[in-house]
């Protein structure tokens, strides 16, 4: 059983012209209102891929629960521990323009709201925990942590880029992260496979460099892991690194070895460019294990 402590969002796009500069005014077209945060992403990549998941964080009783929660509930997440918080759910406000290129302004909401208080007081029965940068460092720490003392494997996705927190590093058992992030750990000019194994010793036994069309770079001590990616035609990348994330911790979870749950979460991250959105992108396991076999 997985576990994702994380954010979850109503993602708000709106396509336009162009990104407004300050102080200006740029009329778009419709808004749209999907499903999104990074942990929530997650759980449903990981929901999907097979696993039984649960979802720990806080939302709001506004307008935009029903559309934020829609995913989640439509992959049988588990939101036990996900709290009513006196505070709106986290928005990200998305201004696409005409070239594709993105502006995004989230409103953290609720997500700002959610203490170690909030975590599940047991975790018996869960053996897999799912982290990303989402929610106040304190409580990504203190899951970490109580996760570790209580003997389950611990992944973290450090996204959104920001320097590393040595505590969270060190009870960190594998770590995935895009080149953008890796970059934000300080490596400097090095090759990505030597950043990556330079953590290893700050914490955890596996670091995972995922690569965008280039696929994904794994390195343990004991050996590395180049995979290179599925070949899709992507219509639009969002929810690609979550998608990666969500089912390498389902496939971990249901106890396939860290080659093969590489390959899956590549194979599934790869479909997840070829449709618009993000967990409306995701593919189920039915649809991984048909790429699998292609
Ligand atoms: P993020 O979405 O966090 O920026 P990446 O861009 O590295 O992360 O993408 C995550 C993973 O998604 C990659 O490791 C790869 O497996 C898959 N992926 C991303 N872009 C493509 C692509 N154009 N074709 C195939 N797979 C892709």
């Amino acid at each position: 059983r997985v576990l994702v402590v994380g954010s979850v969002n109503a993602d708000v796009t709106v396509r336009a012209p162009r990104i407004p500069t300050p102080g200006e005014t740029v009329l778009g077209e419709e808004a749209h209102v999907s499903p999104g945060g990074k942990g929530a992403n997650q759980a449903v990549a990981a929901a999907l891929a097979g696993a039984t998941v649960s979802l720990c964080g806080g939302v709001g009783q506004d307008t935009f629960r029903d559309p934020a929660l829609a995913g989640l509930k439509r992959a049988g997440v588990g939101l036990t521990h996900l709290h009513t918080l006196d505070a709106p759910i986290g928005l990200a406000l998305i201004t696409v323009a005409a070239g594709g290129e993105n502006a995004i302004t989230v409103a953290s909401g609720a997500n700002a709201r959610v203490t170690p208080a909030h975590l599940p007081a047991d975790l018996t029965g869960f053996t897999h925990l799912l982290l990303q940068g989402e929610l106040p460092l304190e409580v990504t720490r203190d899951a970490a942590r109580r996760a570790r003392a209580a003997g389950l494997t611990v992944l973290h996705n450090a996204a959104p880029a920001r320097a590393p927190d040595p505590d969270l590093l060190a009870h960190t058992h594998h770590l995935i992260v895009n080149e953008h992030e890796l970059a934000a750990f300080g490596g400097g000019e090095a090759a990505p496979e030597a950043q990556a194994s330079a953590l290893l010793a700050r914490g955890p036994r596996a670091v995972t460099v995922t690569l965008g069309a280039r696929g994904s770079l794994t390195v343990t001590p004991d050996a590395t892991y180049h995979l290179p990616a599925f070949p899709v035609t992507p219509v639009d990348t969002t929810g690609a690194g979550d998608t990666f994330c969500g089912v390498l911790t389902a496939w971990l979870a249901a106890g396939q070895p860290l080659p093969e749950a590489l390959g899956a979460a590549g194979v599934a991250a790869a479909l997840a460019c070829t449709r618009p959105g993000a967990q409306d992108a995701m593919p189920d396991r039915g649809a991984i294990a048909a790429a699998l076999a292609s």
